[in-house]
């Protein structure tokens, strides 16, 4: 999927008894596991990860979203 291409995978964790599990949440079929020690082990580190890759989407998301934040400031420049 060219998004994950560009933008890079979008992994959503889960686990399973000892085992995590990640999907990318866009659906190119990116996915993996992992087995810990521990139920525990594997909820933690599962969670831990979520949230990195939540704390990464909200770093992308400024540059994103500056085009749309400039448009309406140029159309009145314009008139
Ligand atoms: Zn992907």
């Amino acid at each position: 999927m060219l998004r994950c291409h560009l933008l890079g995978h979008r992994f959503r964790f889960l686990t399973e008894g000892e085992t995590m599990l990640w999907r990318c949440a866009r659906g190119c079929g990116t996915e993996g596991s992992k087995r810990y020690p521990t139920a525990e082990d594997a909820e933690r580190y599962a969670r831990a990860f979520d949230r990195e890759d939540q704390a990464d989407l909200g770093r992308r998301a400024p540059l994103g979203l500056l085009p749309l934040r400039l448009l309406p400031a140029w159309r009145l420049r314009r008139r």
